[in-house]
């Protein structure tokens, strides 16, 4: 008898749990993006095209359409040398898009003896994996909002890819729909609110956040953005759509006061809180499920420079 209860449990709990994705999942992402191999995913080298192909493969995975063109890889130019954002689609029931995106390139390696590798696990393979994660825990799922998911190249030498593809005219067909994008950039530590919350730069300028905790759900928060004097809603890879008007914010789990491994060799997977990462995707995903173009219409009040 106990043992059929126990059967019965595990049977109960792997149902309940099947749609969730799983921590190992998100560790062999971060991990390969992060691996010495990737050598640090600098634009322009055969490592950030490497890492490039692997994101379109983990797209392919989850059946996303491409965004434009045959193929996930939307190129743009760098020195005269052709490089790549990585952009696919999930169709919902409406035609009303959310985006999620992050960066994958990072600044390579130094001329350092011994670990001589800017691995970027946090900064920001993090928020790639992130993404898929999303992308993965929706996979089998109609939601009401279709879903784009863009991987950008060439932040740290100045928001290159998300400048590029912003402005790219064969994705406008998306962007007339874009309700809101979701910049993830360092979300791999514990953020100073403790487990299953980040910050939203720019908290000030839009709703989003308000619109989003009042459906997010297990306790998911998005909190104000405590360096606000930073200016980071200005920073980061959003700002590309906030001058296109469209809704969009970075979100991060980073401290900024404590963050000892930004842009050193030490931002590798040892620093990366794997149970925290799966936490925030799956609750993410789940809330995202809940959302549709009645609930969540975020808008931008008058204090935004465009
Ligand atoms: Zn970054």
């Amino acid at each position: 008898m106990k043992k059929l209860t126990f059967l019965t449990l595990s049977l109960f709990s792997i149902l309940t749990f099947s749609q969730e994705v799983s921590k190992e999942r998100i560790k062999t992402v971060l991990s390969t993006l992060a691996s010495d191999e990737m050598k640090g995913r600098e634009i322009g080298t055969q490592e950030n095209e490497n890492a490039a192909n692997y994101i379109a493969k983990l797209f392919k995975e989850n059946n996303l359409e491409y965004c434009t063109g045959k193929s996930y890889l939307v190129p743009f130019d760098y020195n005269g040398k052709t490089v790549y954002n990585v952009c696919g689609i999930k169709k919902g029931k409406t035609d009303q898009y959310l985006g999620f995106s992050g960066h994958f390139d990072h600044i390579g390696t130094s001329d350092k003896s011994g670990d001589n590798i800017y691995n970027g696990a946090d900064d920001d393979a993090s928020g790639i994996t992130t993404l898929v994660g999303i992308a993965d825990y929706l996979k089998n799922k109609k939601p009401e909002f279709s879903m784009v998911f863009m991987a950008f190249n060439g932040e740290e030498k100045g928001m290159l890819g998300s400048r590029a593809i912003s402005t790219d005219t064969n994705l406008d067909h998306i962007y007339n729909k874009l309700t809101a994008l979701f910049n993830f950039e360092m979300v791999a530590t514990e953020s100073q609110w403790g487990k299953n919350a980040l910050y939203m730069t720019g908290d000030g300028f839009s709703d989003l956040d308000e619109l989003f905790n009042k459906n997010a759900v297990n306790g998911l928060k998005l909190n104000a953005d405590p360096y606000a004097k930073q200016q980071l809603f200005y920073r980061s890879d959003n700002v590309s759509f906030v001058k296109k008007k469209i809704i969009a914010h970075s979100f991060s789990t980073v401290d900024m006061t404590k963050a000892s491994h930004y842009h050193h060799e030490n931002d590798d997977i040892n620093i990366v809180d794997f149970d925290n990462m799966t936490q925030i995707i799956n609750n993410f995903g789940k809330t995202l499920d809940k959302l549709n173009p009645k609930n969540f219409t975020p808008k931008y009040n008058d204090q935004v420079k465009f």
